[in-house]
This record gives C-alpha cells, structure tokens and sequence, in this order.
C-alpha cells in the first residue's frame, strides 16, 4: 500500500495515520515530523527549516523533497509507506511521480481528510503532543486521562510552536493557496478518496481503512 495523507492543518491527518499504518503494516513518514525531529537534534537541515515553519511557511521544495526521496529508498518502504504532509505543492506531487516511476512504483491513494476552515483553529491550538513518544492529544476533544502527562509513556505534553493563532491562520492560508490545488490534481488520476474529518476521530478512522480495503475512489 502506497498512500498519501491530505488535508489542512489539524485536519487530524498525524491521528488516522496511527490507524492506518498499523492496518497495512507500513511506515508513516511525516515531513513535519523529521523537520522537528532535526530542530530538536540541531541539525543543518533543521535550523533552515525552522526559520519557516517558525512562520507557518512551507519549507523550500528543494529540501523537502530531497529528504523524501532519500526516506523512500530506505528498506522499510519496499512493502508501502504512508506520506503524512507531504507533499505539499504540485512541484512536490510532480518531483513525487518522477521518484516513484524510477522505482518502478506508483501511488494507490490519496486520503484527503475533510474539515471546514473555522473548526481548524480550535484543533490546532488544543494540540499537545508528549514531547517523548510523540503521542498526540487534544485538551477538548481527545484528552489524556492525567492534565499534561501522556498516557503511553508518562512523558510531558506540550504545544508546538507554530499551534498559536495566528500561526495556525497563516499555515490554513497557505494550505488554501499551495496545498489544495493537490486535490483536483490527484481526483484526475482517479485515486483520491474523500473522507469527512469532523466525525469522532475513530469513526474516521474506520471510515479510512474501509474506503481504503474497499477499494472506494
Ligand atoms: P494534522 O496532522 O492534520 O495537523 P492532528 O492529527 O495532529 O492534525 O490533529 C490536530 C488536533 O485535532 C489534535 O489535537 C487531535 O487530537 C485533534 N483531532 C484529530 N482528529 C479529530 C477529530 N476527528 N475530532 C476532534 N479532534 C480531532
Ligand atoms: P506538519 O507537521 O505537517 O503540520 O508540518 C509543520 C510544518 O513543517 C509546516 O507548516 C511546514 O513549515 C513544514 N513542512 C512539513 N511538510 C512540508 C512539506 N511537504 N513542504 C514544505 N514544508 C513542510
């Protein structure tokens, strides 16, 4: 299974990725996470892709897609893997093919978790992820059972940096402009599937994995 997550922030893409990575046993790569990931451990990559998502900004597509192509290579993409953010833009969807094709591979999905602008904000700014295991929770809507500890590990929750307001308004702004017109692209190609993410998040779930096992575009 090859497939990609789509949707705005707070969409609860990273949720259902959980979900359906266990169902079809493949690795979730989420370029959000390994740009965090190389924040936290001070890499090169990581200080120049923090001066953007510091700003709700999308990383440059040279980086980005650089640092999917290499993941793909990696053993553990051979049976599938599921793209969570990425990509982003039709540059990336196209640089995306190019890899794949040279690979002799190609796409079965694309999920595009639907959600109405005005609910995204609340999501996002009540996200706390443990700051350990990467577990993600909401204070309203999915909260742990102990105020600010994690449920999996014990490990501290935080909000990431760019879950404030306004940052969050400035990344819905540039999903509209650069990341939407993804969705026309791949209804072309016939794999999209559309699934409604205001629904509890395990129904969303369940809606994803039959959509996905029932072949349903
Ligand atoms: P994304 O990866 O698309 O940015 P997340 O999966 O991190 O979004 O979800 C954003 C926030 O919304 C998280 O705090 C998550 O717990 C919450 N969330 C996800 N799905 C739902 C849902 N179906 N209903 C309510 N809250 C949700
Ligand atoms: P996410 O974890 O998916 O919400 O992404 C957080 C931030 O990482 C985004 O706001 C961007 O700054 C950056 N980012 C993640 N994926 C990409 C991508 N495919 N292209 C460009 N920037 C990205």
């Amino acid at each position: 299974m090859r497939a990609i997550l789509l949707g705005p922030p707070g969409a609860g893409k990273g949720t259902q990725a959980e979900t359906i990575v266990k169902e079809f046993s493949i690795p979730h790569i989420s370029t959000g996470d390994i740009f965090r990931k190389n924040i936290k451990e001070g890499t090169e990559l990581g200080k120049k892709a923090k001066e953007y998502m510091d700003q709700g900004k999308l990383v440059p597509d040279d980086l980005t897609v650089e640092l999917v192509k290499d993941r793909l290579q990696q053993d553990d993409c051979k049976k599938g893997f599921l793209l969570d953010g990425f990509p982003r833009t039709i540059y990336q969807a196209d640089a995306l093919e190019e890899a794949l094709k040279s690979m002799d591979q190609k796409l079965d999905y694309v999920i595009n978790i639907e959600v109405r602008k005005e609910l995204l904000v609340e999501r996002a700014v009540g996200r706390r992820v443990c700051k350990d295991c990467g577990q993600t929770y909401h204070t309203k809507f999915n909260p742990p059972s102990k105020d600010g500890i994690c449920d999996n590990c014990g490990g501290d929750l935080q909000q990431r940096k760019d879950d404030t307001e306004e940052t969050v308004a400035n990344r819905i702004n540039v999903y509209e402009e650069q990341t939407a017109p993804l969705i026309d692209y791949y209804t072309k190609k016939g794999i999209l599937i559309n699934i409604d993410g205001e629904k509890p998040i395990d129904e969303v779930g369940k809606d994803i994995v039959a959509k996905m096992r029932n072949k349903i575009v």
